[in-house]
């Protein structure tokens, strides 16, 4: 396949396109697992924060009586408290519902509507800055780059007056860091599936155009065979009309050429005649009109239709029909007849003077079994899966000198096949040949 452009082009194009879909399907897949991933820790988060947030909020807004004046009950709240300016070491929280500071990265401060740090507690860096902003959720990042997610809220005296923000947060390191690794995998794992991707592409595309590339293969075969069985009687006509038609050509000389000329042209119209039968079967199967064929009549009509041809040989052809009810098949009585006729032909044809040719009759529970047994030259075994190639001929030259063009058995073939039937050989070199058809019987018989 790689020999042909065509084929070539079109497997890399193939393979491309399945790369392409299945690389974009992939890119999908990786890019919604990577944001579905980000976004599960964030909101969990979200929701801790919220919830501890919300918490201390309740707790803490009925004690508060002075805008931006912290009362020690806060700090009873929050044992860990830390006033700004001062210094503390850090404390751990007693409290059940703080206990969310005790794990990593939590932090609580306090600070005024102006944006001045009144207290903080947990783990938080002292260069991390202050922000007052309307909206509640925010995202910091402190000098060293590390990033935290903080929710604002606004607290509010027992008077309803703007006290000032209580902020909790936490640090994203632990979820960045997760995130880089997840990032990682998938920017070498994504390429990585990619190339298997491409590879098992260019196979797959290579599995997908071989019946394709077989078929036309046979085509060209096919083709190239066909003129070259055209070429020959043609050339052989035009040389004869060459010689004959120069001035000193006899009489004699024009008859011997338009003997030679009806002989070729014999020749030719066989040969067209059978390349249509085998498109018209290769086409259409079977042709619209279907039968019940009686296959006793068919071969009894065959044996004598060819007793004349076989007296000529000095062969003796003879019908062997082993049942007294008609064994009856579904098809064209026209091709079937052609079939068994292409069978007895060689049969007489490959089978010396004094020899003998047997066509049997027989069925079995589900088929009609019609075998053409010679013998004949025989075919030699390594020959014997070729015969029914197309333009195949065991040994050139005898075939040509006996034969046809090498289509019969091909022809017989796909009749048989159109049939739902199938045909076999037994041979042996020498001695002679066996050909069964066997076709499915008739469903109501
Ligand atoms: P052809 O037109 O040359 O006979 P076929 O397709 O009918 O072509 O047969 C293919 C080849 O098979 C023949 O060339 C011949 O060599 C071989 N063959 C077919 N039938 C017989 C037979 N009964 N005995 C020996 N050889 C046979």
């Amino acid at each position: 396949m790689k020999h042909n452009r065509v084929f070539h082009t079109t497997r890399l194009r193939l393979a491309g396109l399945y790369a392409g879909t299945m690389g974009f399907i992939l890119t999908l897949c990786a890019v919604g697992f990577y944001e579905a991933m980000a976004y599960s820790h964030v909101s969990e988060l979200n929701h801790r924060i919220e919830s501890v947030a919300g918490t201390l909020h309740d707790g803490l807004e009925a004690s508060l009586q002075q805008p931006g004046k912290l009362e020690p009950i806060v700090q009873e709240f929050i044992p860990s408290l830390c006033i700004a300016r001062t210094t503390c070491a850090y404390k751990s929280t007693a409290t059940h519902y703080l206990g969310v500071f005790q794990e990593y990265g939590y932090y609580i401060r306090f600070v005024t509507l102006s944006g001045q740090l009144l207290a903080s507690a947990g783990e938080i860096p002292t260069d991390l800055p202050v922000r007052v902003e309307t909206e509640p959720w925010q995202t910091l990042e402190a000098p060293d780059r590390t990033r935290y997610k903080q929710l604002s809220l606004l607290l509010k005296t027992a008077n309803q007056d703007a006290w000032g923000y209580m902020q909790v947060g936490r640090s994203l390191s632990d979820i960045d860091g997760h995130m880089v690794w997840v990032r990682l995998i998938l920017l070498i794992g994504l390429p990585t599936a990619m190339l298997l991707v491409a590879i098992a592409s260019w196979w797959l595309a290579g599995q997908a155009m071989l019946p394709v590339y077989r078929s036309y293969r046979q085509m060209q075969q096919f083709t190239a065979d066909a003129a070259h069985e055209l070429r020959t009687p043609l050339a052989t006509i035009r040389a004869n009309l060459e010689s004959t038609l120069t001035p000193d050509a006899t009489d004699a000389d024009a008859w011997d050429t338009l003997r030679t000329v009806e002989r070729q042209n014999g020749r030719l119209s066989r040969l067209v005649h059978d390349l249509l039968v085998l498109s018209r079967v290769d086409l259409q199967g079977l042709p619209a009109k279907q039968e019940s064929c009686n296959l006793n009549d068919l071969v009894n009509d065959l044996v004598e239709e060819f007793s004349a041809l076989a007296i000529a040989s000095n062969i003796s052809l003879t019908a062997d029909i082993q049942t007294n009810t008609p064994i009856t098949v579904f098809g064209s009585e026209e091709q079937l007849y052609r079939l068994v006729a292409n069978l007895i032909t060689n049969a007489i044809q490959y089978t010396p003077a004094s020899g003998q040719v047997i066509v049997h009759l027989k069925r079995d529970d589900h088929h009609a079994l019609i075998q053409v047994q010679d013998t004949g030259i025989g075919i030699p075994s390594k020959e014997q899966a070729r015969i029914f190639d197309r333009f195949y001929r065991v040994n050139s030259d005898r075939s040509r000198h006996t034969g046809g063009a090498g289509l019969g058995l091909a022809i017989a073939q796909a009749i048989a096949k159109a049939h739902q039937g199938t045909i076999q050989v037994k041979s042996e070199l020498g001695k002679g040949s066996t050909f069964t058809v066997q076709l499915p019987l008739r469903k109501d018989k």
